[in-house]
């Protein structure tokens, strides 16, 4: 595994286009592969946050009136600029995240296509006119709401911070990032090529911190909207903070996966989705296949999704997982259901990489004989593990996954157009799949969970992603004297 041990600069907040030492106290920020501390980042004051909005909302009638296909010029600039560096942004990422340098590639690409979408915004808002009587004529239009936030969780330091970032700036509104304390680093390559894109300062400012600074953005009068991607436990704080205090709120949570296996699915094809999904990131993904509900005669398929995982090496094509509690929790997990009866197929815990003894690395765990009861099969783990929980029939698989509180992606394996079409229909799920592991929607469709996987109205990314960042301007107009008096004249 190639390995940096690059320190980064101290992680400073960015208000006004300035990088700002913060007044506060500071937090090391941890190369999760090797242990090593990388970098530091503040936690901020609430008078920081203050300068923040303050600079936001001195930015916004110069950003705001600007017309749209100006403004998403410097998306395109940006992009190209993500092209160009995309090694070292991905280099970044993969140091502070912990994942491998090709998951960390793929992140940005994904970045980049979230700001091509962002590019196109021009085409899809376009508002709408109508003459709704004699020579009276209505229009809407689409108006940026203003200054407003997006907090962003561990797991995708460069991509999580676009399902935001370009659609909301583009649509004519300022903002506040909150990153992750965990992964504060890529936020700063973020804002420098902004900028370098042409940014106008205040458009984009960075606040750093943690639970304390996201209780002041969602009190804050100044913020109109926030978005928040983390654990359902901290989205329903933000969500019911921010809307108690009649800001706009979408707070998406966290996730456990269903991936129902029939016998007739593809082996092979189903073996190597299945045992990506829950590995990739090393688990750590909000879309991973954390339970596989096996439905009849399928030994066949769990053999071979066992022989894919152990091609799977951490430290070699699977990365660390984020911190050492994170392996402690993981690794429990595995112990409370091995202990409830549950069997070990491929068993994860204890890895050591050979010069990288301080990283946090889970090996992929498949785990069988599962039953719904236990805490495995119902919490998220966010690691490399895969519960198998056998069922008879597909009712009673989708009965299962229909019981989980949470509703991000639901997958089917299967050859069988009927059964796909059942569990289209039946699954309890914002994103569902049919022979994909990871049914992430790609630009221009949204991205969004069900249940306790998203709270408020509408998806974070895509076409979805306009209502919003946007409020809409309906003007009636008349300019004509001799046009009728009616009752809106
Ligand atoms: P987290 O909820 O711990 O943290 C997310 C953000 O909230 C961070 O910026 C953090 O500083 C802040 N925060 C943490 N505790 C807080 C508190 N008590 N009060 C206020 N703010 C607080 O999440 P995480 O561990 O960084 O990320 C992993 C979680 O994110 C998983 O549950 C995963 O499923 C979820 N996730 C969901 C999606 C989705 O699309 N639904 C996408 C990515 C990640």
């Amino acid at each position: 595994m190639q390995e940096t041990k690059s320190k980064y600069p101290e992680v400073k907040n960015y208000i006004s286009g300035i990088f700002t030492p913060s007044d506060n106290e500071v937090m090391e920020v941890i190369n999760p592969k090797t242990g090593d501390v990388i970098s530091s980042v503040p936690l901020s004051t609430n008078k920081e946050l203050d300068q923040a909005v303050n600079a936001a909302w001195s930015a916004f009638p110069g950003w705001s009136a600007m017309p749209i296909k100006e403004r998403v010029q410097i998306f395109y600039r940006y992009k190209t600029l993500m092209e160009k560096n995309l090694r070292s942004l991905a280099q970044l990422v993969s140091d502070e995240n912990g994942k491998t340098m090709d998951e960390a590639i793929a992140e940005v690409e994904k970045s980049i296509e979230l700001t091509e979408f962002a590019c196109s915004l021009p085409q899809l808002i376009s508002g709408e006119l109508l003459e709704v009587s004699r020579g009276v004529e209505c229009r809407v239009e689409h108006k940026p709401l203003g200054v407003v936030a997006s907090i962003a969780p561990f797991n995708f330091p460069h991509m999580v911070p676009h399902w935001t970032i370009p659609n909301a700036l583009a649509l004519g509104n300022c903002m506040i990032l909150k990153p992750s304390e965990q992964v504060p680093v890529s936020s700063i390559r973020i804002a420098e090529m902004l900028r370098e894109a042409g940014l106008p300062d205040g458009v984009l400012n960075i606040v750093n911190g943690d639970k304390q600074i996201v209780e002041a953005i969602c009190d804050h009068p100044g913020i109109e909207a926030v978005s928040f991607v983390g654990s359902t436990t901290v989205a329903k704080i933000v969500y019911k903070r921010s809307t108690s205090n009649l800001k706009r709120c979408l707070a998406l949570g966290g996730a456990k996966n269903h991936i129902i296996v029939l016998p007739d699915a593809h082996q092979d094809m189903t073996a190597s989705n299945v045992a990506a999904s829950m590995s990739g990131c090393a688990g750590q993904r909000c879309m991973a296949a954390s339970a596989m509900v096996a439905v009849g005669g399928v030994d066949h398929i769990v053999a071979k999704i066992c022989e894919e995982s152990k091609k799977i090496v951490p430290g070699q094509n699977l990365g660390s997982v984020i911190t050492k509690a994170a392996k402690e929790r993981i690794e429990r997990y595995i112990t409370e259901a091995e202990k409830a009866g549950a069997k070990v197929l491929v068993d994860g815990r204890n890895w050591k990489v050979e010069g990288f003894e301080g990283g946090f690395y889970v090996g992929p765990t498949v785990i069988d004989y599962v039953t719904p009861d236990m805490a495995i099969a119902k919490e998220e783990v966010f690691g490399p593990v895969l519960a198998i929980i056998r069922a008879k029939d597909l009712d009673e698989a989708i009965k299962i996954e229909n019981s989980s509180n949470y509703g991000n992606a639901a997958s089917v394996f299967t050859q069988s157009g009927g059964h796909a079409r059942m569990v289209m229909e039946k699954a309890s799920a914002g994103m569902i799949g049919v022979n994909i592991g990871v049914p992430v929607p790609r630009e221009p469709f949204s991205f969004g969970g069900w249940n306790e996987s998203k709270f408020g109205v509408g998806d974070i990314t895509g076409k979805s992603s306009i209502e919003f960042w946007t409020k809409l301007k309906k003007t009636s107009v008349k300019w004509n004297p001799e046009a009728r008096t009616n009752w809106m004249s």
